[in-house]
């Protein structure tokens, strides 16, 4: 079939730059590095990452594509709600007390939950929104 299949880089940078702008994480530290998952939140330096390893993003993976940027942008909210250094010491703190209930340090991790809910919560109204602008 001929249906773009693709999502094209530009579209795929537009939606990043308006969820940033949206949720105001603007002026938290980016990086750009090739990685597996489409983003990540470095508590230990405050940063979020991006990868650059996909150009396009297929769109049987936009539901994950959004719900991961929307996780991994919650934690760049907390990071500036709380300040970057202050925030990894209560990641790190909230890791220690999972490990001494003997559970999951990032899977009973309160603050990955609330990320999760988070991405999980708004990744459907994004994709219509963003259908709708034609970026999808
Ligand atoms: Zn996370």
């Amino acid at each position: 079939m001929l249906i773009k299949e693709f999502i094209s880089e530009t579209n795929k940078n537009q939606m990043i730059s308006k969820l940033l702008q949206h949720y105001k994480v603007g002026s938290v530290k980016l990086k750009y590095k090739s990685m597996k998952d489409f983003a990540h939140f470095d508590v230990d330096r405050g940063e979020l990452q991006l990868s650059t390893r996909y150009k396009t993003v297929k769109k049987r993976d936009v539901e994950e594509f959004l719900t991961t940027i929307i996780h991994e942008i919650y934690h760049a909210m907390d990071a500036k709600k709380y300040g970057w250094k202050k925030f990894k010491e209560m990641y790190e703190m909230e890791m220690n007390l999972q490990i001494a209930l003997g559970k999951d340090e990032y899977e009973d991790n309160k603050y990955e939950i609330n990320a999760e809910k988070f991405g999980k919560a708004n990744w459907s109204k994004w994709k219509r929104r963003f259908k709708k602008e034609g970026l999808i």
